[in-house]
């Protein structure tokens, strides 16, 4: 089984360092409701661990929630709740989500506050390494000192544009990077020896991964946009803790979603909430649809191809149901050749728009089987098998709720065309409307 490997830039042969597999997929931030390009991901490393445990492995997933973040600050402020509040109810919302989109729960979820023991420990240790140090009350990678910085993201250390501060001209060098921020007065805060702070959000993960995976794993899994400077980070920031590399042995990006043109194609793409995709789209065909193409490749979201998915599911169920005349016929259809084929896909680099190809050539040949009396039970249990590893459920669940819906959609539509007018203020204001809304009901 071959993996692409970010960190190498090739396709690698995967072979699990032991049992069980680790991976650890970064989390989501939990400020929000989850849009489209979280259920991409997502989807994506669920299919790879339904893959792992079908192709006989035992799999250890861990996922984060980050839960204490400038986002989650501002936003708890503009609602006047607590920030442990929103975080808590958005880590609700989020299993809500996920759960409806059928992706398999992790085996742990560690969450950055509490986590902190852990984070303080290990910049302690860095710090004694000569790997960081303190500045104001806030802690900072020393990245000069780190060999390889940039490794993953295949850049060149003076190449690098870092961002431009009053605070820059006070570190060691512009890309030094937080791994303990001092609080400012009001903000949650946690006391270390740096004085009242809170965690860096890179720092996190190394934290979570070395905790609950050990000081090496095996998959390390995130979209794209997380390479640098997140997945950069982490790297150099475990390698310089554990002093040993690598890390995480293979890298797994997803690509990004994509808008046709639209100007306001990024808010657009935060507006297509999970919950709005499956008032009308059912969690089958979400999959179907964000898996139809490699998942390294940028996907185009359509509500066109959104459709036809439903559509292609509608041949995969209706050929996944039993049928009474199944088991008549003497003729057995064979769709070894298929399985081996869907296989052959996902072994390489999970090509899953290549197996999905395969589970539609074993539609058809269900389909014609039945019309030839030929006994389909064994390909139909074979169809079934396989979508299941993709992790299809093959029902139609749409969650359509008439009675709110057509209301809510008629205000993102005017909220996203007061953006367009550069009406930021009234847009917000429905946003936010919104929000509380949903924290009434
Ligand atoms: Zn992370
Ligand atoms: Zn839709």
């Amino acid at each position: 089984m071959k993996i692409f490997n970010t960190l190498s830039g090739q396709k690698e042969e995967f072979q699990p360092l032991s049992d069980p597999v680790t991976m650890y997929v970064c989390g989501v931030t939990v400020y929000d409701d989850c849009h489209i390009g979280h259920a991409m991901s997502y989807i994506l490393f669920d299919v790879i661990r339904r893959y792992l445990e079908f192709k006989g492995y035992n799999v250890k997933l861990a996922q984060n929630f980050t839960d204490i973040d400038d986002k989650i600050i501002n936003r708890a402020n503009q609602l006047g709740i607590p920030s442990k509040d929103l975080a808590g109810k958005y880590i609700a919302e989020y299993f809500k989500d996920m759960d409806a989109l059928n992706i398999r729960r992790a085996t742990i979820y560690p969450r950055a506050t509490e986590e902190v023991p852990k984070i303080i420990e290990i910049i302690e240790t860095l710090i004694k390494k000569g790997f960081a140090y303190e500045l104001d009350g806030s802690v900072y990678f020393r990245v000069k000192k780190f060999e390889g910085y940039g490794k993953l993201s295949h850049q060149k250390i003076d190449e690098m544009q870092p961002e431009t501060s009053a605070l820059a001209d006070k570190k060691d060098s512009a890309l030094d990077f937080a791994l303990w921020k001092a609080s400012k007065p009001g903000e949650p805060a946690w006391k270390s020896p740096w004085g009242e702070g809170r965690p860096g959000w890179h720092i996190e993960c190394s934290a979570m991964s070395l905790k609950y995976l050990g000081e090496t794993i095996d998959i390390h899994g995130g979209g794209q946009d997380l390479v640098f400077p997140h997945h950069e980070n982490e790297i150099t920031q475990s390698e310089s803790i554990t002093g040993k590399k690598p890390f995480a042995r293979f890298w797994i990006h997803n690509g990004l979603l994509q808008f046709s043109g639209s100007k306001m194609s990024k808010s657009l793409g935060n507006l297509i909430t999970v919950k709005n995709m499956l008032n009308d789209h059912s969690a089958d065909a979400i999959r179907l649809f964000i898996l139809s193409s490699h998942y390294r490749t940028p996907l185009l979201y359509s509500e066109e191809s959104l459709l036809a998915a439903e559509t292609g599911m509608d041949r995969v169920r209706q050929a996944s149901k039993p049928g009474e005349k199944d088991n008549n016929g003497s003729d057995i259809l064979d769709v070894s050749a298929l399985e081996q084929k869907f296989t052959a896909s996902m072994d390489d680099d999970f090509n899953t728009a290549q197996a999905m190809a395969a589970l539609f050539d074993m539609v058809r040949e269900i389909n014609r089987g039945r019309e030839q009396n030929k006994n389909v039970a064994a390909a139909r249990d074979t169809l079934v098998k396989l979508a299941n590893v993709l992790g299809f459920t093959l029902k139609k669940d749409i969650h359509a709720d008439v009675t709110a819906d057509p209301l809510i959609e008629l205000l993102l539509t005017i909220r996203s065309d007061l953006r367009g007018i550069k009406q930021w203020q009234l847009a917000d204001k429905i946003r936010d409307e919104l929000l509380k809304q949903r924290i009434v009901l």
